[in-house]
């Protein structure tokens, strides 16, 4: 069992889905938890409480828009003073599809700014603190497309792909921080293949019109093409493996991404 008692945990984009499971996850072993996302009061609320319910004993929402990088700095000043932050999940994402000749410049602005840069200025602004202390985690929710491609994904792609590189150089510039007694800094990358959460359902939903709308139908078309187990993965099986990581004992599991994706990248 991973202790997070008397460690504070900040996990972007975790009102929702895969952010949301890996907070509860964080909270159920002890950790205080510093939330964040886009979301109105109601959806703030409620996951406010559902990570105290799993175990936080302290939960607060930290408020930052990130593709604005005033606002990114003004939030981690708060949530250091708050924290510190021991353990930092950058899983916010966004996605769109489009081929590189449709793309437009604002969508691939931002989507390298939440999905890439962000971690950058989190990392930056969490990191020498925690060597300082000599315990870290920093685990970054990639995804499958840090590691293979598909069509009309260039942002995504080549955020993801920036994000497993990234955390690579992190995990070296950190490697002798801490000690295995005190637990060390690690950084590493999650890579999720199909995950049953609302980022994927434009394209569950562009699949399922094929079958006259039948979302499982369409479901399984997605997976058919890609992700061998022929399963989604639910956003809990992600909080599980970002729990583990957070381990004492994994202090010298750095510099990876480890796919979650059912084989898709084994292919
Ligand atoms: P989601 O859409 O349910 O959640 C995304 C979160 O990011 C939300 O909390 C949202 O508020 C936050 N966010 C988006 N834009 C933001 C902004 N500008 N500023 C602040 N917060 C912002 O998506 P999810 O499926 O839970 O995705 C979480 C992560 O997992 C993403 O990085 C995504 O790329 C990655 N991922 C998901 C899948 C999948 O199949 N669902 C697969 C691979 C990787």
């Amino acid at each position: 069992m991973t202790d997070l008692r008397g460690k504070t945990a900040l996990v972007t984009g975790s009102v929702q889905g895969i952010g949301l499971a890996v907070a509860k996850s964080l909270a159920a072993a002890g950790a205080r938890v510093a939330l964040h996302g886009l979301a109105n009061q109601e959806d703030i609320d409620a996951a406010l409480a559902e990570v105290r319910e799993a175990g936080a004993p302290e939960a607060r929402f930290f408020d930052a828009d990130l593709r604005d990088i005033p606002a990114v700095e003004a939030m981690m000043r708060e949530a250091e003073a708050w924290g510190p932050i021991d353990v930092l999940v950058n899983n916010a994402g966004i996605q769109k599809t489009a081929s590189l000749e449709e793309l437009d410049t604002a969508t691939w602005d931002a989507i390298i700014a939440v999905n890439l840069s962000a971690a950058f200025h989190t990392m930056r602004l969490s990191l020498p603190a925690m060597a300082q202390r000599g315990y870290g985690r920093v685990v970054n929710i990639a995804s499958v497309h840090g590691l293979v491609a598909s069509v009309d994904k260039a942002p995504y792609v080549a955020a993801k792909f920036g994000l497993v590189g990234m955390s690579k150089v992190a995990a070296l510039e950190y490697a002798t921080a801490g000690s295995r007694t005190s637990g060390g800094v690690t950084v590493n990358c999650i890579g999720p293949g199909w995950t049953e959460t609302t980022l994927i359902e434009p394209q569950v939903q562009a699949r399922a019109a094929k079958y006259g709308g039948d979302r499982d139908k369409g479901v399984a078309d997605l997976l058919a093409e890609k992700q061998p187990s022929q399963r989604t993965s639910l956003p809990e099986e992600i909080g599980a493996l970002a729990l583990w990581l957070c381990s004492p004992v994994a202090h010298n599991l750095t510099g990876t991404t480890i796919p979650i994706d059912g084989g898709w990248t084994a292919q």
